[in-house]
């Protein structure tokens, strides 16, 4: 920035000017400004997100009725949908203090139009973060694959007994472990193209909505919410890391602590090949994961990690869908596979020091799951596009994760 503003610095006097030099070129963000601005862009009422598709989707029934007539009356205040409200709430409590004050002044809004994805703008005055409707429909589609998939791998760990003698019942629970885990993925995944052609999402499949029958709605919802809560964190960071023209006073230090762990992950040698966008894609994405995990203000908590590892990993691999960018990811963005690589780096350099829980869980175990899963997911999308690639295996995947975990508890125990 200023090279001038070095020197004042170290005379005791050199931060209010620097304060004073950014607050002249961008203009402080209010939440009202912030509200105004979306609700004028997109020309919908000020009301409930949820009000607004009942309407336009002509289930005027819904809105009449008694049933829901609380929560569509909810008045959007620092977002159009309760559900993302939650969101940034979350967002807020794991948020460096200084970054608090810009944070509440954005707005964070659910929204029809645009890609399948995240966006942050900023106008005089306002700051603004919209999550596409569909991005939502493809987490929860991914969360409900991942559900299958995570259960098949469990009953395979803990109820198959695998020295039974009579190898043919042993085998049929195999296969139907397999169906369990990889046909919702190989339904999901005949759907990339259309999804992307269209930018429309759409669950076509019982297998895309039903939960497998061990798993809550509860659990289902939380998965989703920190999906959101990821890809809303990865647009306060394009905002908070000056990637848009916000008057935030502390973006120096901001970008600072995010190229400090990028620098520990040795993510020179992924970025190379990319533009000044594709960079700044890593860096907010990093910076998401630092945000919800509690990292950048000093308040980490196991929860707060699982829930920054799965709401990563299957926001990215949600995300990939539903743009079709498993292997290129575009002028803006990285593929799938740089993406993934950050976030795989950036989490075991953050959780290998963590000890094994009282369940036998760890993140780590959380994130072989979640990486064996990814890895069906690619088998089937590379199998699907001709060639000569084979089906996922499920002994094969399962056989790769207790791998996994054996490495790992290696890996740990060296530590200690
Ligand atoms: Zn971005």
């Amino acid at each position: 920035m200023n090279r001038g503003t070095l020197e004042d610095r170290e005379l005791g006097f050199g931060r209010v000017l620097i304060n004073f030099r950014l607050n002249t070129g961008g203009e402080m963000w209010r939440i009202e400004k912030s509200r105004k601005q979306f609700f004028v862009d997109c020309g919908n009422p000020e009301e409930n997100f949820w009000k607004t598709l009942f309407e336009q989707s002509g289930h005027q029934n819904l809105i009449e009725g008694d049933k829901y007539s609380e929560f569509l009356a909810w008045k959007p205040d620092r977002s159009n949908c309760p559900e993302l409200d939650i969101a940034a709430k979350n967002l807020l409590e794991s948020a460096p203090v200084e970054w608090m004050a810009t944070m509440r002044n954005i707005f964070v809004a659910r929204s029809f139009k645009g890609d399948v994805n995240a966006e942050a703008s900023s106008f005089r005055g306002a700051g603004i973060i919209e999550l596409n409707y569909g991005f939502t429909l493809a987490a929860m589609i991914y969360s409900t694959l991942f559900s299958h998939f995570y259960d098949a791998i469990r009953a395979a760990g803990r109820e198959v007994d695998w020295n039974y003698d009579d190898t043919a019942v042993t085998e049929m629970i195999v296969e139907e472990l397999e169906r369990a885990a990889f046909e919702p993925i190989e339904v999901t995944d005949r759907e990339v193209q259309t999804w992307a052609a269209n930018r429309h999402v759409v669950a076509t499949h019982p297998l895309q909505i039903e939960l497998p029958k061990q798993r809550t709605q509860g659990e289902h919802h939380n998965l989703v919410l920190a999906i959101e809560e990821f890809a809303i964190g990865h647009e306060y960071c394009h905002h908070m890391l000056g990637h848009t023209d916000s008057a935030f006073r502390h973006t120096q230090a901001a970008r600072g602590a995010v190229t400090d762990w990028l620098d520990r992950i040795g993510w020179s040698n992924l970025t190379s090949a990319l533009n000044e966008d594709q960079v700044e894609e890593l860096e907010a994405d990093v910076g998401s994961f630092l945000l919800l995990s509690g990292v950048l203000s000093d308040n980490v908590s196991r929860s707060r990690i699982y829930r920054a590892v799965g709401g990563s990993m299957i926001g990215l691999v949600a995300l990939s869908h539903a743009n079709d960018t498993w292997l290129s990811g575009g002028e803006s963005h990285p593929d799938f596979l740089t993406r993934y690589e950050v976030m795989h780096r950036l989490i075991k350099k953050l959780v290998m020091d963590m000890p094994i829980g009282v369940s036998d869980d760890h993140p780590m175990g959380f994130l072989i799951q979640i990486r064996g899963f990814i890895s069906a997911i690619l088998q089937t999308r590379a199998s699907n596009t001709g060639g000569d690639f084979k089906k996922p295996n499920f002994l094969n995947v399962f056989s790769w994760m207790i791998d996994q975990e054996v490495e790992f508890k290696e890996e740990l125990k060296s530590k200690e």
